[in-house]
């Protein structure tokens, strides 16, 4: 977001972070959305339509599949895999645009916009914007474009127009800036879907209420399977949505360990200081003028250097576990998950699976991990064919 940071509301903090730091004129755009998330979160109305489509249109509820194998691998507590890549579009991202499309049609809107990086989050928008019959535009750094040249496409399928952004450095930061600024000019008719649990408030409010059905499901499933809850949940963080998602309904859970799962690479959480980037406060890897620095991960979903606000301060306040895996790491998870379970993950969620073995060796085996598999690895099997070409 810019940096001509000027206001703050005391909304959406989570202890000293989160927040709003954005210009005024954007503020006012944002308590907008803000009001009506408020207004339709509860209304019986909104969330039957809600469940509809993610029955029916998403294909929730999504299994919470028994990872045999892969538990008499590690030898110690049972994995458990919640199965978000057998969503509709491959991984948790729907959740989240199912959700915020609905709340935007209630708000009159006419267009949709949103930001995409690798353009996982584009694809889920153009996706649901299909679906409703609303004209897209999905903001995308020309660098990003280029490498991410099928997801282009994938998007331009669906219906949406793609724009290559030139300014900064032509990467996710720069789409986001372009994506608020046609936001302020044309908030009369335009809703802006924001893809993670990151960027000023509402949305990482809006984002963890949509994804927290993750949670909701797991927790039956696994209290319905092993008669008692988890001794983790383990996910992947890149902004942080679907490892939100993961641990909602377990929060409140002080048996249940969180943990969060980072590349070491782009390891905001577990190697940031708390900064002001993109909105809003959190953990973030800055230089000592306080910008971004650039990441590089080999999952382009976690390739981001600051990370949800809300996770910012369950890691500040203890209750939450940030760790790190390397690349290799998560590649040989990757592969080793193919083989053995007959499932291939998405990169950033093979992060998960790598540390969930570690942790699994050093637990009973009467417990039980939820790992959350937040996406399906179809996407990634061209960079990790190549990848193994290069050794
Ligand atoms: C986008 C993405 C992520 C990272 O985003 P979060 O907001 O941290 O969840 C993780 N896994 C997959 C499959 C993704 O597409």
């Amino acid at each position: 977001m810019s940096k001509s940071t000027s206001v703050v509301t005391e909304a959406g903090t989570f202890g000293e972070f989160g927040g709003s730091y954005v210009p005024e004129e954007l503020q006012r755009v944002l308590a907008k959305i803000a009001e009506a998330f408020d207004r339709y979160k509860d209304d019986p109305e909104f969330n039957k339509e809600l469940r509809y489509y993610l029955k029916d249109y998403v294909g929730r509820e999504n299994p919470l599949t028994f990872a045999k194998n892969l538990t008499e691998q590690a030898g110690g507590a049972k994995i458990y895999l919640k199965r978000e890549d057998l969503n509709h579009t491959g991984a948790h991202k729907i959740n989240n645009t199912i959700g915020q499309i609905l709340l935007a049609k209630r708000m009159g809107a006419k267009r949709i916009i949103a930001e995409t990086g690798a353009g996982q989050h584009g694809v889920a928008t153009a996706t649901v914007a299909a679906l409703f019959g609303l004209p897209c535009t999905i903001y995308m750094g020309k660098y990003d474009t280029e490498r991410q040249a099928l997801n282009v496409f994938r998007m331009e399928l669906l219906g949406a127009k793609v724009v290559p952004v030139e300014k900064g450095q032509g990467r996710l930061k720069d789409a986001v800036d372009e994506a608020l600024g046609d936001l302020v000019q044309n908030h009369e008719t335009t809703y802006y879907l924001l893809g993670s649990a990151v960027g000023p408030h509402p949305y990482p409010t809006m984002v963890h209420h949509f994804q927290s059905v993750i949670s909701e499901e797991s927790k039956r499933q696994i209290l319905e399977k092993e008669g008692k809850l988890p001794a983790a949940v383990v996910a992947c963080v890149g902004g942080g949505s679907n490892a939100i998602g993961a641990f909602a309904h377990y929060i409140d859970e002080p048996s249940v360990r969180l943990v969060g799962v980072e590349p070491v690479e782009a390891a905001s959480i577990a190697e940031g200081v708390p900064a002001v980037i993109h909105g809003f406060k959190c953990y973030a890897l800055v230089d000592e003028n306080n910008n971004p620095k650039p990441t590089y991960s080999i999952a382009a979903g976690l390739d981001y250097p600051g990370v949800g606000p809300e996770h910012s301060y369950l890691k500040a306040s203890g209750r939450g576990e940030y760790v790190t895996v390397t690349g290799q790491e998560a590649l040989d998870a990757f592969l080793n998950l193919s083989k053995v379970e007959g499932i291939i993950p998405a990169l950033e969620s093979a992060h998960a699976v790598a540390y969930a073995m570690k942790l699994a060796k050093t637990l009973p085996k009467d417990e039980s991990i939820i790992v959350n598999l937040s996406g399906r690895g179809d996407k990634d099997v061209k960079q990790v064919y190549e990848m193994l070409q290069k050794k």
